[in-house]
């Protein structure tokens, strides 16, 4: 299959959808708050839902950003968090400085970790997708967001955001 994103043909890409349509609305109702002399402001927006949109992405595109920013995150942590250490030496409460420390580790092992897997073209499992779904759901708006507000639409959902919508 071919990712929209890198146009490139992978056997790790995924299909992710959003929906996309135009705000009708805006029912505003005011509630007497009856502790404070303020009211409670209540806004409904109605939307008009004009279709959905299937956009093929592959996992590099989508995880390997997050890996980069949480291997630089962690770098940043540890390297910040061992400055410290050195500076203050020796440190007063050193159990906080070992909590931020192993934070700082683990944000960067898994931003390894997930980087690796990314290079050699891993298999993520059907359990790590229903976790990344959303993320993917988004990525694809932020595709194709830009031509859809040309044409007039300004509400977009993820597929999550678009069922919690239809309960109301
Ligand atoms: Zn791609």
């Amino acid at each position: 299959m071919r990712c929209e994103h890198c146009n490139i043909d992978s056997n790790n890409v995924r299909t992710y959808a959003f929906w996309y349509g135009k705000l009708i609305h805006k029912d505003i109702t005011r509630e007497v708050d009856l502790i404070g002399p303020e009211y409670i402001k209540t806004t409904i927006n109605h939307y008009k839902i004009k279709g959905c949109t299937e956009v093929d992405i592959c996992d590099k595109c989508l995880i390997k950003p997050n890996a980069e920013l949480n291997m630089l995150c962690g770098s940043l942590v540890v390297f910040i968090t061992a400055y410290a250490i050195i500076v203050s030496y020796p440190p007063t409460g050193i159990l906080y400085y070992f909590l931020v420390l192993l934070f700082g580790c683990l944000l960067l092992i898994r931003g390894l970790i997930q980087y690796w897997k990314i290079i050699k073209g891993h298999k993520f499992s059907s359990l790590y997708y229903s976790l990344i779904k959303e993320k993917g759901d988004k990525m694809a708006i932020r595709m194709f967001k830009a031509s859809l507000e040309k044409e007039g639409y300004d509400a977009f959902f993820s597929t999550a955001e678009h069922k919690k919508l239809m309960e109301y």
